[in-house]
């Protein structure tokens, strides 16, 4: 018998055993699947298996946090269950965390993307799984990006046409993770931007695991949070932002470009389609909507977990 829920994180018990993934409050077998903010734990009791990416990116907000580094996309044998933390192709080190347990199978994808980025390895798949949990940041149908060199290509022309003009230009992200991929693509057509003191912190880490990432102290380009450009839209500078969200949203005098680190709607439906579980539980999103999608469209058995609110 196998119960899903959310309440601690996603919590399973099958067999009389309990697993955490991304809970507030690590215990028993616990799992962080990357270091955004909304899957780190708040406390840990005991030590969540986890990427020593992950783990890095975690402690340069919190230098107290500490995890059981395992390798991605390689198994491990437990005493009672085995695991394999499989790469999310979402930011560095995020993992998808499949489980195996008596024989079930059972796969928690955490942020995903299928569709490649700069800065981060291929999405690794399983071959089956019995139950899938799949994250829902995009679940409705609204949610397709447009080919991801096409925004790239007109970002780069738009950020050449400011400096042209004679224009800086700053560009407004998620610090971890999208940041790094913006970083990358202005290398790729020859930009060094200055990164905020924050960004330059993830960078460090992405630097150590490899990740090449020029930034220069002076740049007509600077790469910050978005909420600072989007709050305090810097005077002279054009300003813009770099977010999934851009493909609905209007950010009035500041451009919005849609690239994601997220799958898409097509991208979440292609992978319950192509893993054809049993049951998929849908979380972190349009829980109720992708639900509906997923019996409608591919008649699988699909249940959204509630978000419990914790008092
Ligand atoms: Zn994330
Ligand atoms: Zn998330």
């Amino acid at each position: 018998m196998i119960n899903v829920r959310h309440g601690n994180g996603v919590a399973i018990d099958i067999d009389r055993k309990k697993f955490l993934l991304d809970p507030l409050v690590t215990d028993f077998v616990s799992f962080v699947s990357h270091a955004h903010l909304d899957h780190v734990p708040k406390a840990v009791y005991r030590l969540p298996y986890a990427t020593e990416e992950t783990r890095e990116l975690i402690k340069v907000r919190d230098p107290t946090f500490n995890a059981k580094v395992v390798d991605i996309n390689t198994r491990y044998e437990e005493d009672d269950f085995s695991f394999e933390l499989m790469c999310a192709n979402h930011i560095l080190g995020s993992a998808q965390i499949y489980l195996e347990v008596d024989d079930v199978k059972i796969l928690y994808t955490g942020d995903f993307k299928i569709t490649p980025n700069k800065t981060t390895k291929r999405l690794k798949m399983p071959d089956e799984v019995d139950y899938l949990i799949i994250e829902s940041t995009y679940g409705k149908p609204e949610y397709v990006f447009p080919d991801e060199e096409d925004v790239i290509s007109d970002f780069l022309s738009w950020i050449d046409k400011k400096i042209f003009i004679g224009k800086k230009v700053a560009i407004g992200v998620y610090p971890l993770g999208k940041a790094q991929e913006i970083i990358k693509i202005l290398n790729d057509h020859g930009i060094e931007p200055k990164a905020s003191a924050l960004v330059e912190k993830y960078n460090d880490v992405y630097r150590k695991f490899g990740v090449k990432l020029k930034t220069a102290n002076d740049s007509e380009v600077i790469v910050k949070s978005m909420h600072e450009v989007l709050n305090r839209p810097l005077n002279g500078h054009a300003n813009a932002v770099v977010t999934g969200w851009a493909l609905t949203e209007d950010f009035g005098d500041v451009i919005g470009f849609p690239l994601s680190d997220h799958a898409d709607f097509n991208q979440l439906l292609e992978y319950v389609a192509r893993l054809n579980p049993k049951t998929v539980y849908v979380t972190h999103g349009f829980t109720e909507e992708f639900t509906e999608e997923i019996k409608k469209r591919l008649g699988i058995n699909a249940i959204a977990l509630k978000e419990l609110k914790l008092l």
